[in-house]
């Protein structure tokens, strides 16, 4: 594991002549150890594509009228959400149990209702106060004049069943005796689709302290293959790993090496890259509070935006992969000794 770690890091900063630069990331790289590996192993298995197919096919379904931010469609959705944790018996972070967090229409602009972000929570073992946050966004683009429904199934109908797969896989360790050491909050975010709403009013009024934020792992769309990788589908990408905390970049590359082998790509992570996804969906609400983040990506591609972002499209099996990778990354930053160092 470590030797695939070494020659990965030197790759990264192969253009960088500074001895002391190598020997930080080596020292990084070193200290990396996984956390209970073959437990890791064990609950990522409950992660399946059979489920992830199951949940999208209900969560993207016309039933739910394209879940536009404050609209009936997205208030079913949200329900749909709260319902499968309180079957799963995974709880709420407030005291009410409500498991929403209600963003009052004026946040939102006149246009707009009510809407809400909805929390689920495992409360770590050993450092509770220090908190993983898992999120995607839950509103899509509604219905247009025709009567036509945006479904998102990929976008995010895919982060959001990643999430439920996930908390699944956490709360079932949990049971078995294996709670991760530091918290894990499942954060399904509204009003990404009018300008990162859910995002910025939650890193307004967080249900944890952001200083005890300890990283954001936010994913918008991760079940499809874009054109560039038709003969390769087996790909993420990933943004922002290794701008606030070298440390995570790490991480992200050592979890996938030894469990997901992932074609990861960071592309879209160059500093003046012309699409800036780094500021375009809700982890940067995150980031510009200074907290690492990692946003996984699968690419635009032809349904993006479109009505035809159906759950007939996704690619099950890539999706359960992709979840994999961001199950074990959030295994690993919950359950390392160390709380991931801020070095930038
Ligand atoms: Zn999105």
């Amino acid at each position: 594991m470590k030797i695939l770690v070494y020659v990965s890091a030197l790759a990264l900063v192969g253009s960088c002549a500074s001895l002391s630069h190598k020997e930080k990331i080596q020292a990084i790289t070193d200290n990396i150890e996984i956390a209970q590996p073959d437990q890791l192993k064990t609950y990522s298995k409950t992660i399946t594509s059979r489920e992830l197919k199951e949940h999208l096919y209900l969560f993207a379904s016309d039933e739910f009228n394209g879940r536009k931010a404050g609209s009936q469609g997205q208030k079913k959705g949200v329900n749909f959400i709260k319902d499968y944790y309180i079957s799963k018996e995974i709880p709420s972070p407030y005291p009410d149990s409500s498991y929403f967090q209600f963003i009052p229409k004026a946040y939102l602009g006149d246009d707009y209702n009510d809407t809400e972000n909805v929390l689920a929570f495992i409360k770590g073992e050993e450092k509770p106060n220090e908190v993983i946050v898992v999120s995607a966004h839950h509103d899509h683009e509604g219905v247009d004049k025709e009567g036509n429904i945006y479904n998102g199934a990929d976008d995010d109908g895919s982060g959001t069943v990643a999430l439920m797969e996930m908390a699944e896989a956490f709360k079932e360790a949990q049971n078995n005796g294996h709670g991760p050491k530091r918290s894990i909050l499942f954060l399904h975010l509204t009003a990404e689709e009018v300008g990162l709403q859910g995002s910025r009013y939650y890193t307004e009024n967080p249900a944890f302290p952001l200083e005890n934020t300890v990283a954001n792992l936010n994913i918008d769309m991760i079940g499809r293959v874009d054109r560039y990788h038709e003969n390769n589908p087996e790909y993420v990408y990933l943004i922002g790993a290794d701008r606030l905390s070298t440390e995570l970049h790490y991480i992200s590359e050592a979890v996938n090496n030894e469990f997901t082998k992932l074609n990861l790509n960071y592309k879209y992570n160059e500093e003046n890259e012309l699409n800036r996804y780094y500021y375009r969906s809700d982890h940067y609400n995150f980031a510009k509070h200074n907290i690492p983040v990692i946003f996984y990506f699968n690419g635009e591609h032809e349904d993006y935006h479109q009505v035809t972002d159906t759950a007939d499209k996704i690619e099950y099996d890539i999706l359960e992969k992709r979840t994999k990778l961001v199950f074990a990354t959030a295994w690993q930053l919950a359950n390392q000794e160390n709380r991931i160092i801020v070095d930038k």
